[in-house]
């Protein structure tokens, strides 16, 4: 799409060089096979090694835990770019880096982040987060996992549900009760009594793996305690807020994908004798979108120059992730009313994009949680119960 508010114009070189090779990789090597992958539900696993040496792994780490020093911006544009593939790519990524780099760099001890983070930056460790659980995703803090301590570390039991990533990891950070409150931990894939299975016959991110984990007596080693999560559910929130921003951005990048390709499309298309790009009533569709998009795009930039001073605070990241899901969402479903017939078949990429985006509309905090968050932000009054 063309950059109508000349937006790159705010952009380092850098910044814009790292959005431009990701775009290109994208369109060329990755967009390709993601209609094959999402109908068998496949995770193509072979994008890790360039998710790694194109720096998108630990892209904000610092460079001792093999990390790229970059900012936000930077992050949020690799987000943007991948997203146009396919959201469960960046889903990916917002796991790896978000979601687990984050609170090990966070809130572990430097024996644990130099035991981790360099291979997860590299891809060699895939990593999941674990916080929902069957009782409600929307109230994490009645969360029924426990950890007990024990001889020479923690005994954790419960299940989490709806975890991304999880059947193909080698290691999530669990969180769990106990006696002071809710704590992270770091368990890995062999360690006796975890599970983690597939959920199957899921209709949107079907290219991630998306599963169960059930925790059965499991031993955690006081080593793969995060100390730093003694801030109880905040620290978990914090881990949260951090992967949302990324979602703001990953939204619009998918919403982008589907109006380029229908944009195009419409312009191709005859009906009634003409061009459909002709019509008033899809001209409407078309400026409404192209204007939803603008006003995404411009928001999520001042939020991450913003993030960057450390001006951001988490209401902004829920609007913001509030107001992308919810146009990508409602940007997709019309692109695929646009396409017509062609809108639900995956060789057009906009049905699949749609599905996903109802996935990435409810997690994270639902679009409901962040209307809240916004009106207790306006209000005072915390209206979740
Ligand atoms: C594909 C996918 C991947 C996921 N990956 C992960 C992951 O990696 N790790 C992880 O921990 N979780 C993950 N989740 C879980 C996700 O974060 C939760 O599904 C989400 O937080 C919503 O929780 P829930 O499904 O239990 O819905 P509920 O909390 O039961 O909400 C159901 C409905 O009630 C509404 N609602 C809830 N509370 C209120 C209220 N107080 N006021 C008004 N309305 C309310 C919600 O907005 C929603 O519409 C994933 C989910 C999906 C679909």
């Amino acid at each position: 799409m063309e950059d109508f508010l000349k937006l790159d114009d705010q952009l380092s070189k850098d910044e814009l060089k790292l959005r431009d090779s990701i775009n290109k990789w994208v369109y060329a090597d990755v967009i390709p096979s993601m209609p094959d992958a999402f109908e068998q539900s496949v995770f193509p696993k072979e994008i890790i090694p360039r998710l790694s040496s194109a720096g998108i792994l630990g892209i904000k780490l610092p460079k001792e835990y093999g990390g790229r020093a970059m900012k936000d911006v930077a992050y949020g544009l690799a987000c943007q770019e991948l997203e146009k593939a396919d959201s469960a790519i960046r889903s990916f990524v917002s796991i790896q880096n978000s979601l687990c780099m984050f609170p090990i760099f966070k809130y572990g001890t430097e024996e644990i982040k130099q035991k981790f983070l360099p291979k997860m930056t590299k891809g060699e460790c895939l990593s999941f987060f674990g916080l929902t659980e069957e009782s409600g995703g929307s109230d994490p803090s009645n969360l029924q996992t426990t950890a007990k301590k024990v001889s020479g570390g923690w005994e954790l039991n419960g299940n989490k549900k709806w975890i991304g990533i999880s059947p193909i990891a080698d290691i999530g950070i669990i969180w769990a009760q106990t006696d002071h409150g809710i704590r992270g931990f770091i368990v890995e894939k062999n360690f006796e009594g975890f599970e983690a299975k597939d959920i199957p016959q899921r209709m949107s991110l079907r290219i991630a793996k998306v599963g169960e984990v059930k925790l059965n007596k499991v031993f955690v080693p006081d080593s793969h305690f995060l100390p730093g999560t003694e801030k109880g559910i905040s620290a978990a929130l914090s881990c949260l807020n951090e992967a949302r921003y990324g979602i703001a951005w990953g939204a619009v990048g998918a919403a982008t994908d589907c109006f380029d390709r229908t944009l195009a499309y419409l312009k191709d298309r005859e009906l009634f004798g003409k061009s459909a790009a002709s019509f008033q009533l899809i001209q409407k569709e078309l400026a409404d979108m192209f204007t939803e998009i603008n006003k995404t795009q411009a928001f999520n930039l001042q939020m991450g120059r913003l993030k960057e001073k450390g001006e951001c605070p988490p209401v902004m990241i829920s609007m913001a992730k509030m107001n992308a899901c919810k146009n990508a969402l409602d940007i997709s479903r019309r692109c695929r009313d646009l396409l017509g017939a062609n809108g639900i078949s995956l060789e057009y990429h906009v049905i699949r994009h749609m599905l996903n985006l109802e996935s990435v509309y409810t997690y994270e905090g639902t679009d409901n949680i962040h209307h809240l968050i916004v009106g207790q932000y306006l209000t005072g009054h915390k209206a979740f119960c």
